[in-house]
């Protein structure tokens, strides 16, 4: 096992074992992420669904579904990029997240963006988009996800630079499937990435 590897393993440990905010007594599995661990994209979702609590993999259910069949509309292979979430537990009923929970939590997910050194993080809906633009130095540059969806920007930090490309969530396309042509535009510019 590479360097790289070790960190993600300890950083699953640690989750497994977290009691951090009162979401593990209700979670069925943490949902650390999965992928590759030298991605050059990584996605970022709001919080596991039922499905995904049951397994412990991340989009595994109807959104992810939709996820896949972006990531093949643009010749993405799902094992080529690393797949996470704001919250590693499940908010019961898929309510929103709250604000401490994404604040105790998102440590995890931090440490796991580090590591794997990502040229490009996609935020998929709003909760994503609006913690990763805060942290990435972008904070006044924040609009709603309906207007900032596709849009590039740029974020330098003392260790990276980094591509965000904010995207709507996809389980908008489970409810509204005049949605998937839009995500579909949104997820061309990803071309850019991967050759
Ligand atoms: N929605 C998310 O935000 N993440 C998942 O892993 C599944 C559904
Ligand atoms: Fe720990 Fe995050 Fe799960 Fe809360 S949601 S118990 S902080 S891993």
């Amino acid at each position: 096992m590479t360097n790289i590897d070790q960190e993600l393993k300890k950083i699953k440990e640690e989750v497994i074992n977290c009691k951090k905010c009162s979401l593990y007594k209700t979670r069925t599995y943490p949902v650390i992420g999965e992928g590759n661990h030298r991605a050059k994209i990584v996605f970022c979702g709001e919080a596991p669904g039922a499905r995904e609590d049951k397994t412990g993999r991340p989009f595994c259910g109807a959104a992810g579904k939709i996820l896949d069949e972006l990531l093949e509309c643009v010749g993405i292979k799902r094992e080529e990029v690393y797949i996470a979430n704001l919250l590693k537990c499940r908010p019961s009923q898929n309510r929103d997240p709250e604000k401490e929970e994404i604040e105790t939590c998102v440590s995890y997910l931090e440490r796991q963006i580090e590591i794997i050194k990502p040229e490009v993080i996609c935020p998929l809906g709003r909760f994503a988009m609006e913690f990763l633009m805060e942290k990435f130095g972008l904070k006044d540059q924040i609009e709603p996800i309906g207007k900032i969806h596709g849009k590039v920007f740029e974020a330098k930090t003392p260790f990276q630079k980094i591509t965000l490309i904010p995207l709507y969530h996809p389980a908008v396309a489970t409810y509204n499937p005049n949605m998937k042509e839009g995500l579909k535009e949104d997820f061309q510019i990803l071309k850019k990435f991967t050759q």
